[in-house]
């Protein structure tokens, strides 16, 4: 991987000599379609003594997103876009080093949203302790925190999974993805299908989290594979990808079907607007019903959440694999690898 290293300033270089340093990585310029690794900046900065109130966390994981690539656009939506040349953020956890606030303690773990950097500094409310002892830290970025969360409340809210339901999911070999496919057998449904990119991810899908039927979408086309996995058509469509898959989905469902519209990843890389499906007006005398969803709309379903799925974790019930790429200099590697599919399950940096 190239690294690009921005100009440090002389208050940054003096301040560096005389306090802790901090390796963090800054959005250099905004990508044009895939992201390359001159679109990041590896950069040292001096790490802010806290002020009253304020802690000082060690990363020791931190989350590389697909919604991440969207805050690369200069772009209004739901979060605003990552500056030139500022520190990107995003969900890590790590450990208190210092404390200047009675709320956390030197040691405590705690989760929060300043990744992409090895020191975290900021007031104590902005960091939630998390029990590293109930399951792995890493847990708290995957199926224990955000993706879980978004894999639980598409289907039981969104989609509003039924017993009994075909369900299909895409990008299932995936954090989001492969928790769904999970909850979704644990919730009653009777078929479970799930569609990835390589041989592996589907083995996985088929032998690792126990998913009914799964096919490589390289394969052929996802109708056709959809369509001999399900021949009695679907209730549910859990979409991670958009595009193809989301056209093959309207085909399949059954009448009054249901789609928690979660991602579109297919498209997230693209420079020109895409094209809907070109069945969309199956909708209609289906009467189905797609409904998108931001998850952090959903935020006060974290307890029902964890009420059901932690002990599933716990008790080995709901597994989840992890794609760990070691080093904070490493980051933008692993963010340009997820959207490419290097990952089988939650995809992290560990710093
Ligand atoms: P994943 O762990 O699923 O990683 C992304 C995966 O996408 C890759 O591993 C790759 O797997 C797949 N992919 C990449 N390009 C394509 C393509 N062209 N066609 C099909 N698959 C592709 O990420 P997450 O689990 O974190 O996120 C999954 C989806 O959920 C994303 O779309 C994300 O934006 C969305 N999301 C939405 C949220 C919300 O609030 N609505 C919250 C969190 C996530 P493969 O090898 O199979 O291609």
């Amino acid at each position: 991987m190239r690294r690009v290293y921005a100009p440090v300033t002389a208050t940054a270089i003096i301040r560096a000599v005389t306090t802790q340093t901090s390796k963090e990585i800054h959005l250099a310029r905004r990508p044009r379609g895939e992201p390359e690794a001159v679109d990041f900046a590896l950069v040292d900065v001096a790490v802010a003594d806290p002020a009253d109130g304020e802690v000082v966390v060690r990363n020791t994981f931190i989350s590389v997103d697909p919604y991440m690539r969207g805050r690369m656009n200069d772009v209004a939506s739901y979060l605003p876009p990552f500056a030139i040349g500022a520190a990107m953020d995003g969900g890590a956890v790590g450990e208190v080093v210092t404390s200047r606030s009675p709320d956390l303690g030197v040691g405590d773990t705690v989760l929060h949203q300043q990744g992409w950097r090895e020191f975290a500094v900021g007031l104590a409310h902005r960091f939630r302790r998390v029990d590293a002892t109930a399951a792995p830290v890493s847990a708290y970025l995957g199926a224990l925190g955000m993706p879980g969360l978004t894999a639980w409340v598409g289907l039981t809210e969104i989609a509003e999974l039924r017993d009994g339901d075909t369900v299909f999911i895409s990008g299932a070999a995936g954090a989001v993805g492969g928790t769904a496919g999970q909850i979704a057998k644990l919730r009653g449904a009777a078929r479970v299908i799930g569609s990835a990119g390589t041989d592996e991810k589907v083995a996985y899908l088929r032998d690792e989290l126990h998913f009914d039927a799964a096919f490589n979408y390289h394969d052929g086309p996802v109708h056709r594979q959809l369509r001999d996995a399900a021949p009695d058509g679907i209730n549910v469509y859990f979409d991670n990808v958009g595009g193809d898959h989301l056209e093959a989905a309207l085909g399949s469902l059954r009448t009054n079907g249901r789609v928690a519209l979660c991602g579109a990843i297919a498209q997230y890389n693209a420079t020109d607007p895409q094209p809907g499906p070109r069945n969309l007006e199956l909708v209609i005398g289906k009467r189905l019903r797609l409904r998108g969803f931001i998850i952090l709309d959903h935020l006060n379903s974290v307890d029902l959440f964890v009420a059901e799925v932690a002990p599933r974790i716990a008790d080995g019930t709901i597994r989840s694999r992890e794609t760990i790429v070691p080093g904070i200099e490493n980051a933008p590697a692993a963010f340009i690898g997820l959207l490419r599919g290097d990952n089988i399950g939650k995809m992290l940096v560990e710093v």
